[in-house]
């Protein structure tokens, strides 16, 4: 499967399906030095496979920088390492790094790319579920010790390779985590069949079709959003469904105690039920979710353990609310987000009302 994505920095394609990785010399005719930034765990395991691309394409002489397995490697150390690799390795302006790893990896090498000599090619190669978003659409950064995600930059790839043979070995967790966001894009697109996916989709039982099937879907939503809005001045708030009351528990859980779609699929809940709440949205879909993450081991529980007073402190640090007041992508009916106000007493009713129906 080919999708072309449109943005006004650039255009390039995003190449899905099994194999995918052996097209990798297609996008490294103009390089004059390729160098790669893997996420090391993914390198163990699959690093042969993009070692054999790039051989086959005449680059098998190419330096590889391995950085820490997953978000470990978002931080302004790694960041100055993979500078100093990059000028070490002899890249100029004319050279093209590959990340390998997931969104973590992805956005690591991104941001380094985006800032050696102020902007070099990348291809961005995702191994995750996750990725499949997060590979798309142009943003990059680390972490500060205060914030997640909190310096970065908006740089495009010229490619995206994404070889689905990798996902075979992603943990039970980076599925529901990767999943959780296939969802969302399901969700938010009035394209999407979300409700016919959260009756059929059972994780413990899908196959390569299906799996590829919400993949590329899942890609496209993202790809027409990003194409008419790059730098979230409008659509591109959408795909922060979920987000708001997800990045809370997240954050509450100390980031680790669970995946990032894990929080977002509790996110979404809440949002759901926000929608109920404040545009009338009819609850079918609410309980569909439910029934969906119940029956996919979402760790829905946890948030027991952790307070509406917790959650609001954080939600008003996240970065998306301005001036004090939270604003939520609501759904006040499949498909057709909107932006929406909320005051800290409908934050807290929608919170209640999540406690109770999660039990
Ligand atoms: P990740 O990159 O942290 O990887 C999760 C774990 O899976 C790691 O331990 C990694 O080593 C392992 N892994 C990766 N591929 C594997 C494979 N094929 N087989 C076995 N193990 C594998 O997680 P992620 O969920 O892909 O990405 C999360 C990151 O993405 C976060 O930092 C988040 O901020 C970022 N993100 C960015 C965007 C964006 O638009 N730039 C969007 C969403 C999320
Ligand atoms: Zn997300």
């Amino acid at each position: 499967e080919e999708i072309r994505v449109s943005t006004t920095e650039r255009a390039y394609d995003v190449r899905v399906g099994p194999g995918a990785l052996g097209r990798i010399g297609d996008y490294l005719e103009g390089a004059d030095r390729v160098a790669v930034i893997a996420d090391e765990r993914v390198a163990g395991i699959h690093g042969d496979r993009l070692e054999q691309a790039l051989a086959g394409a005449g680059r098998g002489d190419t330096p590889w920088f391995l950085v820490p397995a997953g978000e470990a490697c978002k931080t302004v150390e790694w960041f100055g390492n993979a500078q100093q690799f990059l000028l070490e390795a002899g890249c100029t302006r004319k050279s093209t790094v590959i990340a390998f790893g997931g969104g973590a990896c992805g956005d690591l090498a991104g941001f380094a790319s985006a800032a050696y000599m102020r902007g070099i090619d990348f291809i961005q190669c995702p191994t995750t579920i996750l990725a499949h978003d997060s590979s798309v659409g142009g943003k990059t950064g680390i972490n500060l010790p205060g914030g997640k995600n909190m310096t970065g930059a908006f740089h495009q790839p010229s490619a995206v390779l994404y070889d689905t043979d990798l996902l075979e070995t992603l943990p039970p967790e980076e599925i529901r985590s990767g999943m959780a966001e296939a969802v969302k894009h399901q969700l938010i697109s009035p394209d999407g069949h979300a409700r016919d996916m959260l009756v059929t989709v059972d994780y413990s039982e899908m196959d390569e079709q299906t799996l590829l099937h919400y993949i590329v879907s899942g890609i496209r939503v993202k790809a027409e959003i990003v194409g008419r809005d790059e730098r979230e001045g409008s659509v591109r708030k959408f795909l922060n469904f979920g987000h708001t009351y997800g990045h809370a528990v997240e954050a509450a859980a100390g980031y680790g105690g669970m995946t990032h779609g894990e929080s977002v699929m509790i996110g979404m809940l809440y949002a759901l039920i926000l929608s109920e709440q404040l545009t009338g949205a009819d609850r079918g879909l609410t309980d569909a979710l439910q029934r969906f993450s119940e029956r996919n081991g979402y760790p829905l529980r946890s948030v027991a353990g952790y307070p509406f007073e917790q959650l609001y402190g954080y939600m008003q640090k996240d970065k998306k609310a301005s001036y004090g007041e939270l604003h939520f992508v609501l759904l006040p009916e499949d498909g057709h987000p909107l932006m929406n106000k909320a005051d800290r007493e409908q934050c807290r009713k929608a919170d209640e009302e999540l406690r109770k129906r999660l039990g």
